[in-house]
């Protein structure tokens, strides 16, 4: 049982945990809903619930696990494991020493990273960009999220690389949740997606997105829904969706245009749930706004799905 690690995705609505062998391949998992009240306490509690169940199920104590990683929301500070600011969990505006708490509770290393970024180089480890040297991962779900890799190496910034969300895709276009205009997110985050759709469904537009989200007792337009109500052929629903994919087209794009990486790995909630046919459209919106457009880049689903977060939070934990 020697090796084995530890990794957690802290979601906005979801926990997911999984414990890793050295090869990358899961041996127990668990997933637990993100606490909607309390604070950042109830938040590390849970968390430590989900880890152990986890490591239950791999017949493993957690103090045995070489290390534990979290790829988290927020501002998360590798080097002393605070997180500030996770704005979609409950009483996080302020600063919490996450990896401290779990380190407690859990009796191991505990190294905390960015959420995106731990995903984004999960899939270039041992996922779709695992052929590639440079990439960019693009999380479409509740926002839009990315990640890069370059020459073989995270590309980090001073800490806030990667923010392709935050692409203009339209000068003074849509408002976007972070209070700018035009950003590719504000056309594309599922959270911009469902504000609009309300916003045209009060106007009088027929869509049958919020009496599934109802049918299906959701507080909120899900992926699942979105799909749902794509099979349904529902006019609004396909519209959005076919806004939403030529903004990813354009943002993305521009991206490459500017790093001229390998590939593009597009996961997320609604990427992975959407799949393949939805990835293949988001590459023929790229096609026209590619500068080198005789070599494209390669443009990936994402393979590791819903645990790819939790499998790249363990990479946090090093031989
Ligand atoms: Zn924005």
């Amino acid at each position: 049982m020697a090796d084995l690690r530890g990794g957690i995705d802290l979601g906005g609505t979801k926990i997911q945990t999984a414990i890793v062998d050295p090869g990358g391949e899961v041996v127990g998992e668990a997933r637990h809903p993100t606490p909607t009240e309390g604070g950042p306490e109830d938040v590390a509690a849970a968390m430590a619930t989900a880890l152990r169940e986890a490591a239950a199920a791999a017949g493993v104590e957690t103090s045995a696990l070489k290390g534990i990683g979290v790829g988290s929301p927020g501002d998360a500070d590798e080097k002393t494991g605070v997180v500030s600011s996770a704005r979609n969990l409950p009483g996080w505006e302020g600063s919490f020493p996450l990896g401290e708490k779990l380190q407690e509770a859990l009796g191991t290393e505990v190294k905390i990273g960015n959420d995106v970024q731990v995903a984004t180089e999960a899939e270039f480890h041992l996922g779709a960009g695992k052929e590639f040297e440079s990439l960019i991962g693009v999380f479409w779900g509740t926002g839009v999220g990315g990640g890069l890799v370059l020459d073989g190496k995270p590309w980090l910034g001073r800490g806030a690389a990667g923010e392709i969300g935050h692409m203009v895709v339209k000068r003074g276009g849509a408002k976007c949740p972070c209070g700018r205009r035009g950003c590719l997110e504000a056309y594309a985050g599922r959270s911009a997606m469902e504000a609009e759709a309300r916003r045209r469904h009060e106007d009088g537009e027929k869509t049958d997105l919020f009496k599934l989200m109802e049918k299906h007792e959701k507080p909120r337009l899900t992926s699942g829904i979105w799909e749902r109500a794509l099979d349904h052929g529902d006019k609004l629903t396909e519209h959005l969706i076919e806004r939403a994919i030529e903004a990813l087209g354009t943002g993305i794009a521009s991206a490459v245009n500017l790093l001229d990486v390998e590939a593009v790995v597009i996961g997320g909630g609604l990427g992975t749930r959407l799949g393949q046919p939805y990835v293949t459209r988001i590459e023929q919106q790229m096609g026209p706004h590619l500068f080198v457009d005789a070599r494209p880049p390669a443009v990936h689903l994402a393979s590791l799905g819903d645990l790819g977060g939790a499998i790249g939070a363990s990479l946090l934990i090093t031989a």
